[in-house]
């Protein structure tokens, strides 16, 4: 492939076919993205291995070989949340204009750790933190970061709350859950020293919120006996039903006591532009820790999550360091990002962000929230109405459990769904198994949701 001004680049493309092999990049994703395919298409190991398994090549081979490959062998075995009947899990779904932010971030190779090498990179990742402020009522002086998803954010975000409540591991320390919590809020307390002793899984109310009188409770045990109620890692959407935790009377029992607030807004945080959504989690403006998921609830493709600290200084005292090879970091002014958690090199996921809210603009987005909303609204009616099905929670943020009412299996009713070429996923509702349908996509609609609903009904 070498050519052109880098004659001397072992590794050069020319700008022909730079071109060339981008447009046939272009046109296979486009056709592809168009193609309506079932929303998901699983295989076992062997027969992956068998289509992908070889050494790496010592020679070069033809890009349009390895693309047809790719769109043969690789492509058409993952899930599709873009698809309308996708109603599992969380539907992730970027559309195109994040997308090719990705492709530039990427072809660009914009590095996002220091305003030293990335200062145009760095204010356009203040630039969608300081609309996320506003949009969540938080105030100015709070600092976040973008990170990989909510999962590194509830990490970044309880290693920010000890350093600033604590600083090294104490065995004294107690952090409180609800049995609804994010199962990354567990894996982040034991990487950062937690032992199973030390985080109190509480039992959450009828409605799977975290009742204040049960986490006062708590503390008040925990601190008769000699041990710190240090920080509550509080929900705004679980994951399971969209419950959203007591979050202004959980603000005011930590602050009472000293103990930290952390809000999980992975799934629900960016609903927060809708009206319905914003009523349905007063006190979310007042964590001192709050994540987000902008490839979940913002249409931003895979990966990109948000952490914020309330007190502006929080996450650089956790997180600076600076080796002799980066002394120079500071003479640039600006925001060193690196210093906001644990990535040194880091890509620039705020591009994606800022081209997706820009390209679609805000009032598309609230308007396909509020669609995802009166679809949950709708697939709750249709269930109730149906003779067949029981609706056993919400619609709330979006997020519905049903069970069968004719004795069929939660397990035959998501496979007659996947036989409808749609797709459900199930969980586990106070200790019952239930079909869950989560209307986050923004290609679902009506029609594809009753599909869904009478093929789950029709199961036997
Ligand atoms: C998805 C989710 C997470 C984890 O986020 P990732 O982006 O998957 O790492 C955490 N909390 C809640 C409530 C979630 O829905």
């Amino acid at each position: 492939m070498a050519g052109g001004p880098h004659d001397n680049d072992p590794l050069a493309v020319d700008p022909e076919t730079m071109r060339e092999l981008g447009y046939r990049t272009i046109d296979l994703l486009v056709e592809r993205l168009q193609r309506e395919e079932p929303p998901i298409r699983r295989a076992t190991p062997a027969e992956m291995r068998e289509r992908l398994h070889g050494p790496a090549p010592d020679e070069a081979e033809p890009f349009a070989e390895i693309l047809a490959g790719l769109d043969r062998n690789v492509l058409p075995f993952a899930s599709r949340d873009g698809h309308p009947g996708f109603f599992g899990f969380i539907p992730f779904a970027g559309p195109w204009p994040g997308a090719l932010g990705d492709l530039i971030a990427s072809a660009c190779n914009l590095y996002a750790g220091s305003w030293m090498e990335a200062a145009g990179v760095s204010q356009v990742e203040l630039e969608v933190l300081g609309w996320f402020k506003e949009w969540i009522g938080f105030p100015s002086e709070a600092a976040g970061s973008l990170v990989s998803g909510g999962s590194a954010g509830n990490l970044t975000a309880l290693a920010c709350a000890r350093e600033a409540l604590a600083g090294p591991m104490r065995d004294d320390l107690v952090l409180y859950v609800s049995d609804q919590a994010h199962s990354s809020i567990a894996r982040a307390a034991r990487l950062l020293g937690f032992r199973p002793e030390q985080v109190r899984v509480l039992p959450s109310d009828a409605s799977f919120r975290l009742a204040p009188r049960t986490l006062g409770a708590a503390m008040d045990a925990d601190q008769s006996r000699g041990l710190t109620p240090f920080a509550v890692a509080a929900q705004a959407g679980t994951t399971n039903t969209g419950a959203v935790d007591p979050l202004d009377e959980l603000a005011t029992l930590c602050h009472e006591r000293g103990a930290w607030l952390h809000v999980d807004g992975a799934y629900g945080g960016f609903l927060a532009l809708t009206e319905r959504g914003r009523a349905a989690m007063p006190g979310l403006e007042l964590a001192d820790t709050l994540v987000l998921d902008a490839h979940k609830s913002l249409y931003c493709p895979l990966a990109a999550g948000i952490v914020f600290a309330r007190a502006g200084g929080d996450l650089e005292q956790t997180f600076t360091v600076r080796p002799e090879y980066l002394k120079d970091m500071d003479r640039y002014g600006g925001v060193n990002f690196a210093d906001r958690g644990v990535e040194l090199s880091r890509p620039f996921r705020a591009l994606k962000v800022w081209l997706t809210v820009k390209t679609f603009g805000l009032a598309e987005i609230r308007a396909a929230l509020d669609r995802s909303l009166d679809l949950a609204l709708l697939a709750a009616e249709l269930i109730t109405e149906s003779p067949r099905l029981e609706l056993v929670t919400g619609p709330s943020l979006g997020v519905v459990n049903f069970r069968s009412a004719a004795g069929v299996t939660v397990e035959d009713m998501v496979a007659n769904v996947v036989a409808a070429g749609a797709f459900i996923s199930a969980t586990t509702v106070a200790g019952e198994r239930t079909a869950r349908i989560c209307a986050l996509g923004h290609r679902s609609d009506e029609q594809s949701l009753r599909s869904v609903i009478e093929a789950a009904a029709a199961a036997h």
